[in-house]
């Protein structure tokens, strides 16, 4: 018995119903349900008030009673009202903010994973689990559970009513009663499937919308244009033909229910109709009792709707908790240093790191010491493992303890905002939102003690001109329904913003690559000046452009192989020397 109760409250608080509503909205769910149990009662009564009625005039025509009654009811059905309301709000509302929570949460939740992870669910997949799944949740805890109880209150109170009318023509009815939940569940059975089809095939659709939409300048130079008309015209039709399936079902579904109800109604009162001759039963009962019947249907038919809600909404939560209990590997660490402002001493202690412990080894006995202010270039053939190197630092990537420290401390007793606060980095990738330029450039100033402004910064990055001549400047839109800047100006941008937060440790991470040599220089002697006493790491390809640097360090394999400045490398004569010399004969030509 107690494991029984055990199960059962396990099951209970695994629910979606009481995690995501009730175990938060305690207070709405009690005002909820006792609405809606104050508005179905007030359902209850009217049957019982017309047999009255009924019953009343076949005996004596007392007009002042059944004024009585009405005016009764008239007061009653205000009441009633306001009861609805409370319920829409209590149920329906709180659906709403059940979804803001679990879209909040889901959300702050992906922002803390890992780039791993990312490899793991696609990005349409992470979207579909945040729009899709998370709505379907909502239906569950909402209509679902406010369908489910209302079909249970009708459920638990009709039934003893008409067998207390009469209990005889109670039991004809019941015998036809079963038939309609067995119909109904067949059914929905069969609009489920097809329903999982239909949206199947709409997902079919978007993806090529989405693809050629994105893809269009390749679709065209490929000529490919009509080819992909004809799929995608071949996708619609069979979408047309999904929904033209579905609808079979869903037409039979009333016509089928109002066949039995209407049949049940004729047995009944041709079976009531002679017990009332008989004089068993009195005319007011039978009208009654017919009513009640009625009533009956929706909560037969709200069962199954309500249980398919849930059960949606449960496997939906599955989903979302997939992604909710992914941790991201790098460790958040409770004795964290709080307060930090580095002066911008690096160093590297030994490190060793694969992504995969099946894999090869990325870097190999990595040891490097940077004093504060350095300027330092890292430099070597691509796949050497220098950006897997510098992603280090802001802890893009996981490193063991004791491996990097920052002034003296250890980054992983850091506190992960803090450190990436202190620290503008550009990764090799760029990436610009779909928001104004202005908004870009200051993205990550608005949690940062900025003193610059948009323009200061986009001087720096030597676009400013370029933004003067758009025609909205600063407020130009980036993206999709915007504008499109070159690869070179977008790297621009994402210099200017990584300085925009003044951090104390700039990192650049071969991200000049689109923009032309002299430009590269401007922007780096920009950054040398404005940023005097900051510890500045570059990874380029454009040895010329650091030349000046305090130290070069030179990587190969995923170790380091040559270090120092320009003249001392250039001595050695090795790969540094072969680099360099290649590097300026390819800019001269060019
Ligand atoms: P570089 O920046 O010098 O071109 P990277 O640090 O990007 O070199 O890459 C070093 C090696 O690590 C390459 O062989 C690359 O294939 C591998 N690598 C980079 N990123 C990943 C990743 N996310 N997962 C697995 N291997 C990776
Ligand atoms: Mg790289």
């Amino acid at each position: 018995m107690n494991k029984l109760f055990e199960k059962l409250r396990g099951f209970w608080e695994k629910s979606i119903i009481y995690r995501v509503f009730i175990k938060k909205y305690k207070r709405y769910f009690i005002i909820g349900t006792l609405s809606l149990i104050a508005v179905d009662i007030i359902n209850i009564f009217p049957p019982l008030l017309i047999k009255r009625v009924i019953d009343i005039l076949s005996k004596e025509a007392c007009l002042t009673k059944i004024a009585a009654i009405s005016g009764l009811y008239i007061f009653v059905s205000i009441f009633q009202g306001a009861c609805r309301y409370l319920w829409r709000m209590n149920f329906i509302g709180t659906s709403f903010r059940c979804d803001y929570d679990l879209r909040m949460a889901f959300f702050g939740h992906i922002e803390t994973l890992s780039q791993k992870l990312f490899q793991k669910y696609k990005t349409g997949d992470l979207m579909s689990r945040a729009t899709n799944d998370i709505g379907a949740v909502r239906m569950g805890v909402g209509p679902g559970l406010l369908i489910g109880l209302d079909a249970m209150f009708y459920f638990f109170v009709i039934p003893p009513i008409i067998i207390y009318l009469s209990p005889k023509l109670s039991l004809y009815t019941f015998l036809l009663m079963p038939l309609m939940p067995f119909i109904a569940y067949k059914i929905k059975d069969i609009i489920d499937k097809r329903f999982r089809d239909v949206q199947e095939q709409f997902s079919r659709i978007s993806e090529k919308v989405q693809e050629n939409t994105s893809g269009i300048r390749i679709v065209k130079s490929f000529n490919m244009s009509r080819q992909e008309e004809r799929t995608l015209s071949e996708l619609c039709k069979d979408f047309m033909g999904e929904n033209l399936k579905l609808a079979v079902p869903q037409s039979l579904l009333g016509p089928a229910f109002e066949y039995i109800t209407y049949t049940g109604i004729i047995i009944l009162l041709f079976m009531g109709g002679r017990m009332v001759v008989e004089g068993v039963i009195t005319l007011g009962t039978l009208v009654a009792f017919q009513r009640y019947i009625s009533m009956m249907v929706w909560p037969m038919t709200a069962v199954g709707w309500a249980l398919s809600l849930l059960q949606r909404g449960n496997a939906s939560m599955k989903r979302i908790d997939d992604v909710m209990n992914e941790r991201s590997e790098i460790v958040v660490k409770d004795s964290v240093v709080q307060q930090f402002i580095p002066l911008g001493k690096i160093e590297f202690r030994d490190i060793n790191f694969r992504y995969d412990s099946q894999k090869e080894w990325i870097l190999k006995g990595i040891n490097l010491k940077i004093t504060a202010g350095q300027r330092i270039a890292i430099v070597g053939p691509i796949g050497s493992g220098k950006s897997t190197l510098i992603n280090m630092i802001p802890r893009v990537i996981p490193v063991g303890d004791q491996s990097i420290f920052i002034d003296g401390v250890d980054i992983n007793t850091i506190d992960i905002k803090l450190l990436r606060r202190h620290i503008g980095f550009v990764p090799q990738e760029t990436f610009l939102f779909s928001e104004r330029i202005v908004d870009n450039l200051l993205f990550g100033a608005g949690t940062a003690d900025s003193s610059n402004n948009a323009q200061e910064l986009a001087c720096m990055a030597a676009i400013e001109t370029e933004i003067q001549e758009l025609p909205g400047r600063y407020e130009s839109y980036l993206g999709e329904r915007g504008i499109n800047l070159s690869g070179g100006q977008k790297q621009r941008i994402t210099i200017a913003r990584a300085l925009a937060i003044n951090p104390s440790i700039i990192i650049l991470d071969d991200c000049l690559s689109s923009v032309d040599a002299r430009v590269e220089e401007v922007i780096i002697k920009n950054i040398l000046s404005n940023f005097k006493n900051k510890t500045l790491l570059v990874v380029t390809h454009r040895l010329p452009a650091v030349k000046d640097f305090d130290m070069i360090v030179v990587m190969k394999e995923g170790m380091i192989v040559e270090r120092g400045t320009h003249e001392q490398l250039i001595k050695v004569n090795g790969l540094y020397t072969s680099l360099y010399t290649k590097e300026v004969l390819e800019e001269r030509l060019g």
